[in-house]
C-alpha cells in the first residue's frame, strides 16, 4: 500500500510514515528520507557526514490531485563533515535546497502552464504568478536549442531554415525560427534584433550551419549578411507567397490612390484579389469596366498576375529572363506603385529568383503563429515579451522535451 502512494506521488526516494487530512483541501504526507540516499560535503567532497543538528518538520507543497493540494511533510537536517567539519544542509530527493516546493510540483505547475493561462495555474496551484514566471523562466531558454531538436537537425543531410518575424504588441516583432522540410518549431527569438538572432546563432555548431542549406524568410528580414556569415552554404529564398503579397498590396494601394484622386469609388478590392483563373463572368465585367477608365489600374493587376505566372515556371533560366523583363517593364512604368515595386524586385531579385533553385517557403512558420495567437487569447495577452515568448514555446513543444531539458540533460 504504502509503496503505491510512492509510486503515485512519485517520491521514491522517500519512505511515507502517514497521512493526514487537513482543512482547506489539504492532504499532508509525512515523509522520510530512505536510507540509501547520501549526502557528500560541498566544500570537500567528503562522504562522511553525521547529523549536526535535526531540522524542523516543514511543509513542501508536492501535487495538485482531485482538487486536493498535496503536501509533503518533511524535515531538513544540518549536517557536518567529519573530515573538513563544514557545516550544511542536508540534500533531499526532489526537493532544492531553500524551496518551498518540489520538483515534481513545479513540473505539473509547468505541464499546465502548458495548456492554460498563468492565472488559471495560479489560482488552481494557489501559486504566485512570480513563481510561476521563476519557473518558467529556469526552464525555458530561447536562444539555446533543446537537445532533442539539434539530434534532430544533426541526423538531417540538409537542413532548411524559415524565418519569420510575427507581431508581438504594435511594432515590436519576435522572431521564429523553424526547419520547414521538418516541419519543426526551433525557437522563438524575443525581438528581431540582431543582437538576439546572433546570440542564437552563435550557440549552433558549425556541422549543423554548414549543413543549412536554404533559409527561407519575407522581404522584411534585414539580417541577410549575418545570416550569410553564419551559413555560408545556404540560398536565402524569399518566400514566394510574399512576393505574390507585394504585388497585390502595390495594385491596392494603385487602386486607393486612384479613388481618392479622382474622388470615385473603385469597389473592386476583392476581385482585384483574387487569382485570375477563379473570376467570375460577373467579376470580368466589373473590373473591365473600372479598367477602360484607368489603364494604370489594369497594368497594375496584369503585373501582379504576371509575378503570379512567374512562378509557374519550372526553370531557373526560364524564370530569371522573366524576372528581368517584368522589372524592365516595371522601371518603365509611369506608376509610382509600380516603381516601387521595380525598386524592391531589384534589391531581392537573387532571393527571389533562389526559389527557382531550392523551392522552399515559409508556410510552415506562418501556420504556427495561428497558435501563437490562440495562445496570446487565451492569456489575456501579454505585458513582457519575454515572458511572451517563452509561453509560446512552451505551449507548442511537447512538454516532455522541455523538461528532460533542463533536468536530465548531461
Ligand atoms: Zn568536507
Amino acid at each position: 500500500m504504502k509503496n503505491n502512494i510512492l509510486n503515485l506521488l512519485e517520491i521514491q526516494g522517500y519512505k511515507v510514515e502517514s497521512v493526514e487530512e487537513a482543512k482547506d483541501q489539504k492532504l499532508i504526507v509525512k515523509v522520510r528520507k530512505k536510507k540509501g540516499y547520501k549526502n557528500t560535503c560541498p566544500a570537500c567532497g567528503g562522504l562522511k557526514v553525521s547529523c549536526h543538528a535535526r531540522g524542523k518538520y516543514r511543509l513542501k507543497k508536492h501535487s495538485h490531485f482531485q482538487e486536493k493540494l498535496i503536501y509533503l511533510k518533511i524535515k531538513r537536517d544540518r549536517l557536518i563533515c567529519l573530515k573538513c567539519k563544514k557545516v550544511f544542509s542536508e540534500e533531499l530527493p526532489n526537493i532544492k535546497r531553500y524551496s518551498r516546493v518540489s520538483n515534481n510540483f513545479v513540473k505539473q505547475s509547468l505541464n499546465y502552464l502548458s495548456k492554460n493561462s498563468f492565472n488559471e495555474v495560479a489560482t488552481v496551484n494557489a501559486v504566485s504568478y512570480q513563481s510561476l514566471k521563476t519557473n518558467l523562466y529556469d526552464n525555458v531558454d530561447p536562444f539555446k536549442l533543446l537537445d532533442e531538436k539539434i539530434k534532430l537537425l544533426s541526423e538531417l543531410e540538409e537542413i532548411y531554415l524559415g524565418l519569420d518575424g510575427q507581431s508581438f504588441r504594435g511594432l515590436d516583432m519576435v522572431l521564429t525560427i523553424t526547419e520547414v522540410k521538418l516541419r519543426e518549431l526551433l525557437t522563438i527569438l524575443p525581438s528581431e534584433c540582431q543582437a538576439d538572432l546572433n546570440r542564437f546563432l552563435k550557440r549552433l555548431s558549425p556541422e549543423i550551419r554548414a549543413k543549412v542549406k536554404g533559409i527561407s524568410m519575407d522581404m522584411t528580414n534585414k539580417h541577410h549578411r549575418l545570416l550569410k556569415a553564419n551559413f555560408p552554404n545556404a540560398l536565402i529564398v524569399i518566400d514566394h507567397y510574399h512576393v505574390i503579397s507585394c504585388a497585390i498590396m502595390h495594385l491596392q494601394k494603385v487602386r486607393t490612390t486612384l479613388q481618392q484622386a479622382k474622388k470615385i469609388a473603385i469597389p473592386i478590392k476583392k476581385e482585384l484579389d483574387k487569382n485570375k483563373e477563379y473570376l467570375t463572368e460577373n467579376d470580368k465585367d466589373k473590373m473591365i469596366k473600372y479598367f477602360k477608365l484607368f489603364p494604370e489600374l489594369f497594368e497594375a493587376y496584369q503585373t501582379k498576375e504576371r509575378v503570379r505566372a512567374l512562378y509557374k515556371m519550372t526553370d531557373y533560366n526560364e524564370a530569371k529572363k522573366e524576372m528581368k523583363a517584368i522589372i524592365l517593364m516595371l522601371k518603365n512604368s509611369k506608376e509610382d506603385e509600380l516603381k516601387e515595386l521595380g525598386r524592391t524586385m531589384i534589391h531581392w531579385k537573387q532571393e527571389i529568383l533562389n526559389y527557382f533553385k531550392c523551392r522552399i517557403t515559409n508556410a510552415y512558420t506562418e501556420g504556427l503563429h495561428t497558435k501563437c495567437k490562440l495562445i496570446k487569447r487565451k492569456s489575456f495577452g501579454f505585458r513582457n515579451v519575454e515572458t511572451y515568448v517563452r509561453k509560446l514555446i512552451l505551449g507548442l513543444l511537447p512538454f516532455a522535451m522541455i523538461w528532460n531539458y533542463t533536468h536530465f540533460s548531461t
